[in-house]
């Protein structure tokens, strides 16, 4: 047990232990060991976490935008200070190498903590001149907000729906994925040194049912779900039902188009962070990579030369590059797509098999794996694999590039390689896609709104957007004259 947590809920500023919870076990992805031991939230426990959070919100709210700012601010130096201990922790959870936990999870919570802790004190409603009369508006919390994470970022996520819903005024219920069940108790630890008042901040852990039994209960506000497409529906069909306010975060199948006049090496490095960090396990991955027929062999075989020197092994070792995959149902569902790929006609140009790691027998490695000559209609060109899996399609001409990077259910992001500035932007101009990038990719800061079009998702995490979808506006007509009426 190298990561047993205190107890596995942490409700009301401490940490508590469910009395009917069913085992919910963490594991360590490189050797599938047990690492925690849990148990999943009753609904005893689930009430008490309502309960808290009502409190907790009540006080918060009523407490100075200046100060929740602080509490905010403080808990992402927390974080700052105990980074190379939970990047441990959520490499031991996630099986994504150190090299990449150390600067991409807990690092990003903290600059989202910060940044949402500076904006706290900047919301502001508006004063509106009516002639004789005015009205002016408020900016107010929603109250209690319920977040359900994915497993592939689970402290990142955690703070990117923790911060904004606190900046202003709300409290949250946060339900890891039951697959990475551990690191949010390390946020809600650092919350509470941080001097959050008890209650404002909740851990429960669970699977798909306790998320239902939260986003239905009478008293929450708010659900915001990162997760995928079909657990998107469930989700917005339950919150409509209860008349919930959503913000979804749901998979893509994102395009990166390259074109002939783009920096190859560049557009290789870009590839490469599309589709193989953390194994592949990144919703906005330009998993559809589009190459112009001239540079297409060029790029190939530039590309396979670099992915040939990825090290593959022990995530906890600061060298490795390319960690397990999180669980075996992922495991399996990567390699049938890898299956799927060859049989329906793809070239296998790097990887297309589980990899074997010396050491770590029972690992859930895969190959970083390039298909070349991929076309349209194939499954893998498709569907969300969530996997080291990159399709290289050829293309020639730009409208039709565009088209068929459109031709999808999906629109999360997408990503353009020119050296052409007029092509650039208008090319991004035509792109079915929340998130964008030219000449780079995967790049999140936190300034940026992140969020999906058509099947993507719903609302912005982020930016000055996120502010949007934790609070609401209060308008107030204020008469300076006399009332009329009728009779
Ligand atoms: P899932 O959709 O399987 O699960 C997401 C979360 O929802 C989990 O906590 C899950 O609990 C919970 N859940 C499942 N069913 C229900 C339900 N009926 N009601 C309420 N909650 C429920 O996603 P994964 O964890 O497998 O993550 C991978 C997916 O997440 C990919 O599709 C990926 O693209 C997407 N994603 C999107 C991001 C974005 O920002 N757009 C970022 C990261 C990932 P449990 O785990 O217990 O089943």
């Amino acid at each position: 047990m190298r990561a047993q947590p205190t107890a596995s809920h942490h409700v009301g500023g401490r940490y508590l232990e469910s009395a009917n919870g069913n085992e919910l076990l963490s594991t360590f992805p490189a050797t599938g060991e047990v690492i925690a031991r849990l148990t999943t939230a009753d609904d005893a426990l689930i009430d008490e976490a309502i309960k808290a959070a009502k409190a907790g919100q009540k006080l918060w709210a009523a407490t100075p935008a200046a100060e929740r700012g602080r509490v905010l601010r403080r808990t992402a130096e927390i974080l700052r200070s105990k980074n190379h201990e939970l990047s441990v922790l959520e490499t031991l959870d996630t099986g994504k190498p150190l090299q990449e936990t150390l600067i991409a999870d807990a690092a990003s919570g903290a600059d989202c903590l910060e940044y949402f802790g500076g904006l706290a004190q900047t919301l502001t409603g508006e004063h509106i001149d009516l002639g004789a009369s005015f009205a002016y508006t408020k900016r107010e919390p929603l109250g209690i907000c319920v977040g359900i994470g994915a497993w592939n970022y689970p402290i990142q996520i955690a703070c990117w729906k923790a911060a904004p819903a606190l900046a202003c005024g709300n409290a949250m219920i946060f339900k890891p994925s039951e697959v990475t069940p551990l690191s949010a108790l390390k946020l809600a630890e650092a919350f509470k040194e941080a001097g959050l008042p008890d209650g404002v901040f909740n851990v429960v852990q669970g699977f798909g049912d306790v998320g239902a039994k939260l986003i239905s209960h009478p008293t929450v506000a708010k659900v915001s779900l990162t997760g995928s497409v079909p657990t998107g529906s469930k989700v917005a069909a339950l919150s409509g039902e209860h008349l919930k306010k959503i913000t979804l975060e749901l998979g893509g199948k994102s395009p990166l188009i390259i074109f002939d006049d783009a920096d190859i090496e560049n557009a290789v490095s870009a590839s490469i962070n599309a589709n193989f960090y953390s194994s592949g396990q990144i919703c906005s991955n330009g998993t559809r990579v589009f190459v112009h027929t001239s540079i297409k062999e060029k790029f190939l075989s530039r590309l396979a030369e670099r992915t040939r020197t990825a090290i593959l092994g022990d995530p906890l070792d600061e060298a490795t590059n390319i960690g397990p995959l999180v669980s075996k149902p992922q495991l399996d569902k990567v390699l049938s797509y890898l299956d799927i790929g060859q049989k329906e006609g793809a070239r296998v140009v790097v990887g297309g098999s589980a990899a074997s790691v010396t050491d770590y027998p029972n690992g859930y490695f895969v190959e970083p794996t390039v298909f070349a000559d991929v076309t349209d209609g194939m499954r893998i060109a498709s569907e969300e694999i969530f996997g080291p899996v990159m399709c290289v399609l050829d293309f020639d001409d730009e409208a039709d590039v565009i088209a068929r990077a459109n031709n999808t259910e999906f629109g999360l992001a997408a990503g353009v390689f020119t050296k052409d500035i007029q092509r650039a932007h208008r090319v991004i101009d035509q792109l079915q896609a929340g998130t964008c990038w030219i000449n780079t990719y995967n790049l999140t800061p936190i300034e940026m709104p992140f969020g999906g079009y058509k099947k993507s998702g719903i609302g912005r995490e982020n930016g000055h957007a996120a502010i949007e979808h934790y609070s609401q506006i209060k308008s107030i007509y204020v008469e300076m004259a006399g009332v009329e009426a009728p009779f």
